[in-house]
């Protein structure tokens, strides 16, 4: 569920209308409620009430100070992936003592920086990493606190490029080799070791894939509670959003209409499924999800440039491009792409709906049937929260598009749109060219 409808025939975010964002900072433009991700938040933390839960937010999927700064008010730590990452959280003021720090590639500096500021632990993904941890760790006169990712070969039956829990991707340690990498760890004389880890894929639709990798590695925890004194096992994160019927899927009422078995993952399905495997370990629980905590709470807004009538195909040339939302160009991903006025007195117009750059795959969508439109009407991309803003790039000089935060009936710039002096802010021509 989330908070982008129509009122009456024009898109609202919460109570804002989106077409005043767009009039006032110009597209392309990011656009975040905040309801719907407390809302996910708290759904997705109450699933597994009862049980020792910490939700540390994914914040590769979107990591704008200002949702960090909501999370962390909301009671999130973090899951970070890059030194710049745990930057982001420091200068959005949280703390990082429950925060995590995953990733198969970590730097020394980045694994100092990550002690230095406290961090609960670090997801250490292969012996060489371990020895590394544990020579930093050493220099710095301490103990690092670590888990290991484990790899329990599960098919998470989504996109090739965001499965991550099989044997055969670069991810973890595999489950057989898990137990013997634990008690090697444990010899080295700065690590603790405190916790397992798994995360077997992205924009999963079904529980089904966690189910069976909780159910591979819960002995493995029993034994490494036992041989070692771990005291929690993270889950990763994974769990889907919709992006088909993005703007329906707002709605109680379209979750309520569909049978069980073709309703896709929700928190509460997740919590049901994999507590009774949880609870007996007695373990303390981290879920580091990130799509699913704001990627139905985010919109693209963009401009209509032109809609040019080609020999046998229309195509709706729009202000953004694959630099500024680059999923459907990298993992053929679908987003709804809705006007921001409805009249549905209009003809449906049937368009490749494209971006202004020189490539092919400057294509977000192929014979879509829209309402007809034209120069200077602007469209949403729906579910454009998560792994939108923060893999833009750009291509052609195009600007890093701005982002705001909705709350209510208030709406707050919370990232400019880049100028064109920072954009070239890193650069010189040397001397020796003038
Ligand atoms: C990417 C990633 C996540 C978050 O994945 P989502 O699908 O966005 O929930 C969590 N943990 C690790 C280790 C990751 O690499």
């Amino acid at each position: 569920m989330h908070r982008f409808h129509y009122v009456g025939n024009s898109l609202h975010c919460e109570s804002v209308e989106l077409a005043a964002v767009a009039r006032l900072y110009g597209t392309p433009t990011y656009v975040y409620s905040a309801a719907t991700v407390e809302d996910n938040y708290r759904r997705l933390a109450g699933s597994l009430d009862g049980l020792d839960v910490q939700v540390c937010y994914a914040m590769k999927a979107n990591s704008s100070l200002a949702l960090l700064r909501l999370f962390a008010n909301l009671g999130a730590a973090f899951d970070v992936v890059s030194g710049g990452e745990l930057r982001r959280v420091l200068a959005a003021g949280a703390k990082v003592n429950r925060s995590v720090f995953a990733g198969v590639g970590k730097t020394e500096a980045e694994i100092r920086f990550a002690l230095e500021s406290g961090i609960f632990a670090l997801h250490a993904e292969s012996e060489p990493e371990l020895a590394r941890i544990n020579h930093v760790a050493g220099q710095l006169g301490r103990k690092a606190a670590v888990g290991i990712r484990v790899n329990p070969d599960v098919d998470a039956r989504t996109h090739a490029k965001i499965t991550t829990g099989k044997s055969e991707n670069k991810f973890g340690i595999p489950l057989k080799f898990a137990a013997a990498a634990y008690a090697a760890a444990a010899k080295l004389p700065h690590l603790e070791l405190k916790g397992v880890q798994m995360h077997i894929g992205s924009q999963l639709t079904e529980v089904g894939p966690f189910v069976e990798a909780v159910e591979k590695i819960a002995p493995l925890a029993r034994q490494l509670q036992r041989d070692f004194g771990i005291t929690y096992f993270s889950l990763g994160g994974g769990i889907g959003v919709v992006y088909q019927d993005a703007l329906a899927s707002g709605a109680a009422a379209w979750w309520d209409a569909l049978p069980a078995d073709r309703r896709p993952i929700t928190p509460e399905a997740y919590g049901a499924a994999l507590k009774p495997l949880l609870q007996p370990l007695g373990l303390k629980l981290l879920l580091e999800p990130g799509r699913f905590m704001v990627g139905n709470a985010g919109v693209l807004l963009s401009r209509v440039e032109y809609l040019k009538r080609g020999q046998g195909k229309n195509f709706l040339i729009l202000d953004a491009a694959m630099n500024d939302l680059v999923r459907p160009a990298m993992y053929d991903a679908y987003h709804e792409i809705v006007p921001l006025q409805r009249d549905t007195s209009r003809r449906a117009l049937m368009a490749d709906i494209v971006g202004p750059i020189c490539e092919s795959g400057d294509c977000f969508a192929t014979d879509r049937t829209v309402q007809e439109l034209g120069e200077g009407e602007y469209v949403a991309f729906l579910s454009a929260g998560a792994y939108g803003h923060v893999m833009a790039g750009r291509y052609n000089s195009r600007p890093m598009p701005a982002e705001v935060l909705v709350r209510g009936s208030s709406f707050e710039l919370v990232n400019a749109r880049e100028s064109f002096e920072q954009m070239v802010a890193g650069e010189r021509v040397p001397a020796w060219l003038k």
